[in-house]
């Protein structure tokens, strides 16, 4: 087996056992891949050894990978920042859009999706530990939002995004994923038909399994270290 494939091996254990632990069915949590900084090799790599949903962050970079693997059956998600000027190039290449904060980039998506294509799925980024640089919507602007989207013929709303800050231990991750949690929660009361809080990534995916996670967002777990200096 490849070293990629032993460690996904081990992170799909990881999921395992913290679904065990939270007393949930494994079958509710699936793994997206975060291949971004790596080769398309490597992202062809995991491929042979079973994951299918891959995760990439800056569109350029991500765009060239798509291309080089077009004969493979991949599902791309975009979870990285989106500038209007790049919104076509998402339409057109990706599956998933996890990091929409604005109805601006997600009119235009809606747009600009090509109708022979599926619709594109997509969660709202939320800013749930507020941090002032930071991406995302905040926590009390989400369901506004939502409506919103929720409204447009070629986006198919499917629930949260969150990248809080890493914390020190399970409690304290746990208590940032609860927040997101509840969140989804109210969305859903609301009516808005949401099945995706897309939250944990390597180091904290027990915790957000805990706290109701469907979809972590795995990278360094699955392809070791990034290499420092390509987006730096
Ligand atoms: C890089 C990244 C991840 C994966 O991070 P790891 O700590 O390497 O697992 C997950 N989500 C987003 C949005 C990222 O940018």
């Amino acid at each position: 087996m490849t070293i990629i494939g032993e460690n996904l091996a081990r992170v799909h254990k990881r999921i395992v056992a913290a679904c065990h632990t939270a007393g949930r069915d494994p079958s509710e949590v699936s793994l997206l891949a975060v291949s971004k900084s790596m080769a398309a090799q490597a992202v062809a790599k995991a491929l042979a050894a079973g994951q299918q949903a891959f995760g990439e962050n800056y569109i350029q970079e991500a765009l060239v990978k798509i291309a080089a693997l077009s004969q493979l059956n991949i599902e791309w998600h975009c979870i990285g920042p989106i500038q209007s000027n790049k919104t076509r190039l998402v339409a057109e290449n990706f599956d998933w859009v996890q990091s929409i904060d604005r109805l601006k980039i997600a009119q235009r998506l809606s747009e600009q999706r090509p109708l022979h294509l599926a619709p594109l799925q997509v969660c709202i980024q939320v800013n749930i530990d507020g941090g002032a640089s930071k991406a995302g919507v905040m926590p009390e602007e989400a369901l506004v939002l939502a409506r919103q989207i929720a409204a447009l013929p070629q986006l198919r709303l499917r629930g949260l995004m969150t990248i809080p800050e890493p914390a020190p231990d399970f409690d304290s991750a746990c208590s940032v994923h609860l927040k997101t949690r509840t969140l989804f929660n109210a969305l859903r009361r609301d009516g808005l038909p949401l099945d995706t809080l897309s939250m944990g990534m390597s180091d904290d995916l027990e915790a957000a399994i805990h706290c109701g996670s469907t979809l972590v967002r795995v990278g360094s777990a699955i392809f070791g270290p990034r290499p420092r200096a390509l987006h730096l």
